[in-house]
């Protein structure tokens, strides 16, 4: 049965990137793949069409489809929007309305690129970390929150920091199965010591730890983890961590291999229905040069076929693909080294297709 692909390519870079990523998805349905692709707009191009940042029809879209492939949102023009019309809201709204509460983001370094990174070769080379980010709960949707004033006249802002038990064992689960198709080793990254939130969050997976007796269990604060991921991150097999940590640290690792512009991610719900996209964002001071690397996105296409759609060696395909892109000396500028070839966006994506198609 054909599967439903809502195509959502947001703003600035997002647009040129995901249309590189589509001709990938293009490619595969002409050798036979079942899909059907239907774009909408979301985020400032949403606000721009319908008035807000993720209209009707395209949450109408997103919940019909089996996949969602997004490129970025945001831009400087929709800074001074009130808080509910900024691009980033249609982001937030997807993710809960879609209850894509498991975040998957690996940091793996492509050989080729081992100079890249702002670490020593040696330390990163070979790196290869799943983050498991809870996505729909924590500090980023805890009620109540807001910007109020105080007796004293003085305004303060807040927000909630909450996890429910049921919240923590069903990302728990996403991670510690993760952990056993990878190298079983799982680090729960907390800030224990302070929080009480952290404190349910360490017992509820030293309890869950007890059903998956092959899955190496370790805990780490937050602040540790983040020195750790710099120090020597290949100590590190699958992180799992709360929403606003995972958010900090998966872009930590991100940099330690290289680019942001070469990190696919997943957003994955109870089905294994799917939200995919770089990790980056919309890059207003690249947006419409050509110059932005769209192997994140790219690679987020082979991410959606092996998780959403069951095409495990069409996803193997792309990522052989890009390897030898890179073998080739091909790069985009965020990634360019000497002896390379600079390549804009579109040129990186012919290349990829170029690849498939050989
Ligand atoms: P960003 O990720 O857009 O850019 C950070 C830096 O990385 C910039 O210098 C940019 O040029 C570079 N970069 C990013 N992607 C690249 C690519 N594919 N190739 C080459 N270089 C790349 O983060 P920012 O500048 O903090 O935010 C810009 C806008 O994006 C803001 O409006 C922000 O809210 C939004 N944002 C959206 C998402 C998302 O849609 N998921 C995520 C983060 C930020």
């Amino acid at each position: 049965m054909s599967k439903r692909i809502a195509i959502l390519p947001g703003d600035g870079i997002g647009i040129e990137i995901v249309a590189e990523a589509v001709k990938v998805l293009d490619h595969f349905q002409r050798q036979g793949l079942e899909i059907e692709m239907l774009e909408a707009p979301v985020g400032g191009a949403g606000y721009d069409a319908a008035g807000k940042p993720l209209p009707d029809e395209t949450l109408e879209l997103v919940k019909s489809s089996d996949a969602i492939l997004l490129g970025a949102v945001g831009g400087p023009q929709y800074e001074g929007l009130p808080r509910e019309l900024r691009p980033e809201k249609g982001l937030l709204g997807l993710r809960s309305e879609l209850s894509l509460f498991a975040n998957l983001r690996p940091a793996i370094l492509y050989p080729q690129l081992a100079d890249a990174s702002s670490l020593k070769a040696d330390v990163v080379s070979g790196l290869d970390i799943m983050i498991v980010r809870e996505l729909t709960g924590g500090i980023y949707f805890g009620e109540p929150r807001g910007i109020r004033r105080r007796p004293d006249g003085q305004r303060e802002g807040f927000n909630t920091l909450v996890y429910s038990e049921p919240e923590i064992e069903r990302i728990a689960r996403v991670a510690f199965g993760i952990a056993l198709k990878r190298g079983k080793r799982l680090c729960s990254v907390d800030k224990a010591n302070v929080l009480e939130v952290s404190e349910l969050w360490r017992e509820v997976f030293t309890r869950m730890g007890a059903h998956f007796p092959e899955v190496q269990l370790s805990h780490m604060y937050v602040d540790n983890a983040a020195m750790q991921l710099v120090r020597w991150p290949k100590q590190f097999d699958v992180i799992v961590t709360k929403n606003m940590f995972g958010d900090i640290l998966s872009d930590a690792a991100a940099m330690l291999t290289g680019s942001i512009g070469m990190l696919p991610s997943a957003s994955l719900d109870q089905n294994s229905k799917g939200m995919y996209e770089p990790i980056h964002g919309s890059a207003p001071d690249i947006a419409g040069q050509d110059v932005a690397n769209p192997l994140a996105t790219i690679l987020s296409v082979a991410m959606m076929l092996r998780y959403s759609l069951d095409q495990a060696e069409l996803a193997a395909n792309i990522e052989q693909a890009v390897g030898r892109v890179l073998d080739k000396g091909l790069r985009t500028p965020d990634i360019m080294a000497e002896g390379c070839r600079e390549v804009g966006t579109a040129e990186m994506g012919e290349a990829v297709l170029a690849e498939l198609s050989a």
